[in-house]
């Protein structure tokens, strides 16, 4: 690895870090520079804009990537997209002996289902970038709804369900932005229906999450015993992964508690598959329509023919991530990954050299942040084994930097970040909060800007 010079991994979220980690342990030369380009002038991806603002011990990660992007070897270079608008993946290749594409998966799922573009039926990935202050989400939620439909038994749907519930005054305390919050403490919903199409036994949260939800004050957390029973892994859990038999615990002992008639609810439902969301004559949302379904003894569920609608005026799809493509990378459409093999990306089924892939681009959007690593380090695994034909491709003697910001657009180096931090702790002295994100594209500039970096 000795001559490997040059690598950019593009993407700043725990794929692209842990991936700059796996390179830098295994550098012995001391020759290597990275330079990791992200679209943002802020670090971290899905850790400062997909990681509940709540979740403050898992946010604190950003604490052990601040530590990967600060050694001496490695360039933050924000505001650089790649690809669609910014330089293309060719051109990169021409700058460095090897990119990894670490751009995670940017888009949501869709249900295929009519009704699902009504006003009022959003995905939940735009509510919790809202809510995260990123500064392309967008707003226009109907948070005056006394009550809330989410799609989807996963992380992301008691993530919003928990926000929704929560009260402003407790999340007073997170780095939220000033105007969700506010929006939020005026308008919580009253009652958020979390809906599984398939049994508790196939649920995709983990309990952890899945308790916190029922330790909220002032919140009854809802179960119905019959839909629990209707699943055979229930009355006999002794097969299943440990994990999966702690959440049918937790939903037992919630389906025996009683209803405290608290002000706030979340309603957990199992065995119903969404088929419509419903519309007024305006074109809002007026209800959700499911089938309920039944076990097919295959670990899937069967319609039974029988259906049933509840009634909210906002929808939240929350049914999973899916990767987009990036211009001038190879893209399967099916899986919404990037074609590869360990992590060496394939164009026309052959690997092209010096490009590879880590994170949800390259195996989907599954897995905790800690399973980033281990695909990080098996795409750098790929990378070092071929340092000699990396080593030997010629690229430029000078500075890539010029290079990546292409017209009007300045790159964000990491004082510019450092820049944006001060300014976002500011911001919350001035609030008498803890820091607060700035979550617009000019206020971002501006911060970075005031630290004197251009
Ligand atoms: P997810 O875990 O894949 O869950 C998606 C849910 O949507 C599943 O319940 C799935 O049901 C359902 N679904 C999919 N297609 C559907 C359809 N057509 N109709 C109805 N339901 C449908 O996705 P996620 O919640 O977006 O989370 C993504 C990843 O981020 C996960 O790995 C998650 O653990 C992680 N994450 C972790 C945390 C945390 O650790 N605190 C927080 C947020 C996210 P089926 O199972 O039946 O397909």
């Amino acid at each position: 690895m000795s001559a490997l010079r040059r690598v950019a991994v593009v993407g700043s979220g725990p794929s692209g870090v842990y991936t700059v980690q796996a390179l830098l342990e295994r550098d012995r030369s001391g020759a290597l520079a990275v330079d990791v380009l992200d679209r943002l002038p802020c670090p971290y991806g899905l850790v400062r804009y997909g990681v509940a603002p709540d979740h403050e011990k898992i946010k604190s990660l950003q604490h052990t990537l601040r530590g990967v992007l600060e050694d001496p070897r490695v360039r933050f270079v924000g505001n650089v997209p790649v690809g669609g608008g910014g330089i293309a993946p060719e051109e990169l290749r021409g700058l460095y002996q090897a990119v990894v594409y670490c751009v995670g998966a940017a888009a949501d799922r869709r249900l295929g289902i009519p009704g699902e573009d009504l006003a009022g039926s959003v995905s939940a990935t735009e509510f919790v970038s809202w809510y995260s202050g990123h500064p392309d989400a967008g707003g226009g939620f109907p948070l005056d709804a006394g009550s809330a439909v989410v799609l989807g038994v996963g992380n992301v749907a008691v993530d919003v369900a928990r926000i929704l519930v929560r009260g402003a005054a407790e999340l007073r305390g997170t780095d939220m932005p000033q105007a969700p919050l506010d929006a939020l403490a005026r308008t919580a919903a009253r009652r958020v229906h979390v809906v599984g199409r398939r049994g508790p036994s196939q649920a995709k949260f983990t309990t952890k999450e899945l308790r916190e939800l029922g330790t909220l004050p002032g919140v009854d957390t809802v179960v119905r015993e019959a839909e629990l029973l209707r699943d055979p892994r229930y009355a006999d859990p002794a097969g299943l992964p440990a994990p999966v038999r702690r959440n049918l615990a937790v939903l037992g002992d919630w389906a025996r508690r009683p209803d405290t008639g608290a002000a706030r609810r979340v309603d957990l439902r199992f065995f119903l598959r969404p088929v419509a969301v419903l519309g007024t004559a305006a074109g809002a949302v007026r209800a959700v329509r499911f089938e309920r379904t039944a076990p097919d003894g295959e670990g899937g569920v069967r319609g039974t023919g029988r259906f049933h609608e509840i009634e909210a005026r906002w929808v939240l799809r929350s049914v999973g991530y899916r990767g987009v493509p990036l211009p001038g990378l190879p893209f399967d459409a099916a899986t919404g990954t990037v074609p590869h093999e360990r992590g060496r990306v394939l164009r026309d089924g052959v690997p092209a050299p010096g490009e590879y892939v880590a994170g949800w681009i390259k195996r989907g959007p599954t897995g905790v942040i800690g399973s980033n690593r281990p695909c990080a380090k098996e795409t750098v695994a790929s990378l070092l084994a071929d340092a000699d034909a990396l080593a030997a491709r010629p690229v430029p003697e000078a500075d890539p930097l010029p290079r990546l910001g292409g017209e009007g657009r300045t790159p964000v180096p990491w004082s510019g970040w450092l820049g944006i931090e001060a300014a976002e702790a500011e911001l919350g002295r001035t609030l008498a909060r803890t820091s607060v994100k700035i979550s617009d594209w000019p206020g971002l500039l501006r911060a970075a800007r005031a630290s004197g970096h251009s």
